[in-house]
């Protein structure tokens, strides 16, 4: 059985375990959890009406979107885990409807965006009770996803499959014919193989091995308030014109988030300044602006994020036992599993047919 090290278990890392070949490979998941952006995500995953321009990333995102029917059947996850919410998308009318013909024109090559419809004012308070009445655009296929119990699941599902866990920060160095992987408790052991899958710490695990990743750290803060509104749970989530958006879990649990700040580095304390902020941009779509004086706590996570926001997974031109993954910015959770996949497949069977997805890998990595 050949070794393999997967460092980092957020939402690629464990993808990737889940998915690699047991019979092939003794797998280890090294996860220091720190700043970890997959449990500290809002949930959204709707990417069909996005403007960027970067057609690989809008290719990887929309296949990211519709894989997760695979991953829902093949990790049985329940609908506290992933469900399709729908999103509702508020717009001025004009606006709304511009969205409507671009949903539309998407739908032709991305049927997981389901049914389109244009909610009158009235329609679109009825879905959800803490909206003010405006116009919105709902999409069926839109879809929340608890990324905190993702990774719960996936976690037993790997331990029952025999893989380890090692809930520690992990530095890997060059040896004549293995990678040795080192950490503070567990000692050095030897591996085959290793998919970094750390995120913004990538730049620092690759600097001894030589080579240069441009990613970069990108502080995100939400809150999560709990209210008394028992059917949150079938609420679509709302995504509000600007940086803010609502996004509704089971029991009241309501998420309002989040902020994109690029200068805080590794920085994971909440502030007042991301509270004000945010309700700053939610309030004008709220009905009543009781939400934010409910109990609540924050939540902080760290993003990767690369010069173009696109990220970027192959292996290294020099060592192509090592895989890498990283810079999924503020839409992860809709192409962290698609690409934990893809990176399994290589492993498993040499396969690399991710160019359609992503820019060369020199754009984001150099040989130092
Ligand atoms: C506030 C916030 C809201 C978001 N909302 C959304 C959303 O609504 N929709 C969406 O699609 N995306 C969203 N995202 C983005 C998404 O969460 C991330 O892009 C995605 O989770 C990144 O996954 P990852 O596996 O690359 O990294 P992570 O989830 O960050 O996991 C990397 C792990 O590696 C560990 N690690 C680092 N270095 C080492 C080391 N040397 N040894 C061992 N372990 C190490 C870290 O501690 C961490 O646990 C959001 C992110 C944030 C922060």
């Amino acid at each position: 059985m050949k070794k393999i090290a997967v460092i980092g278990g957020g939402i690629i890392g464990l993808t990737l375990a889940n998915y690699l070949d047991t019979t092939k490979f003794t797998v280890t998941v090294y996860d220091e959890g720190l700043g970890q952006a997959t449990k500290a995500s809002a949930g959204i995953i709707s990417p069909w009406l996005s403007k960027r321009r970067n057609q690989k990333w809008y290719t990887l995102a929309r296949d990211g979107a519709a894989f997760y029917q695979k991953v829902v059947r093949d990790f049985k996850l329940e609908p506290t885990v992933y469900k399709k919410s729908g999103t509702l998308i508020l717009r001025k009318s004009q606006e709304v409807a511009e969205l409507a013909e671009l949903a539309l024109e998407r739908k032709k090559t991305a049927p997981a965006i389901g049914e389109i419809q244009l909610l009158t004012a009235g329609e679109t308070a009825e879905r959800n009770p803490l909206l003010k009445p405006q116009p919105s655009l709902l999409i069926d296929g839109g879809a929340r996803l608890d990324g905190k119990a993702y990774l719960q699941q996936l976690r037993k599902i790997a331990v029952a499959k025999g893989i380890q866990f090692i809930p520690e920060k992990a530095t890997v160095q060059r040896k004549a014919s293995a990678y040795e992987v080192l950490s503070s408790q567990t000692g050095k052991k030897d591996f085959d193989f290793i998919a970094f899958t750390n995120g913004p710490h990538l730049q620092n695990s690759l600097d001894p091995l030589g080579y240069l990743a441009k990613v970069r750290p990108q502080k995100g803060q939400l809150l999560v308030f709990q209210t008394n509104f028992s059917a949150s749970g079938n609420w679509p989530v709302a995504m509000l014109d600007g940086e803010s958006d609502l996004i509704p879990f089971e029991n009241g649990k309501i998420l309002v988030g989040a902020t994109h700040e690029n200068n805080q580095g590794f920085d994971l304390e909440p502030t007042p300044v991301a509270f004000s902020d945010l309700q700053q941009k939610t309030l004008p779509f709220l009905a009543e602006a009781a939400l934010f004086s409910q109990p609540y706590h924050y939540r902080v996570g760290t993003r990767a994020y690369t010069d173009d926001f696109a990220p970027f997974f192959n292996c290294l031109p020099a060592d192509p036992a090592i895989a890498v993954a990283s810079g999924l910015g503020s839409s992860g959770l809709t192409t962290g599993p698609l690409i934990g996949f893809l990176l399994a497949k290589y492993f498993n069977e040499g396969s690399n047919d991710w160019q359609q997805y992503q820019k060369p890998l020199t754009d984001y990595l150099a040989v130092k």
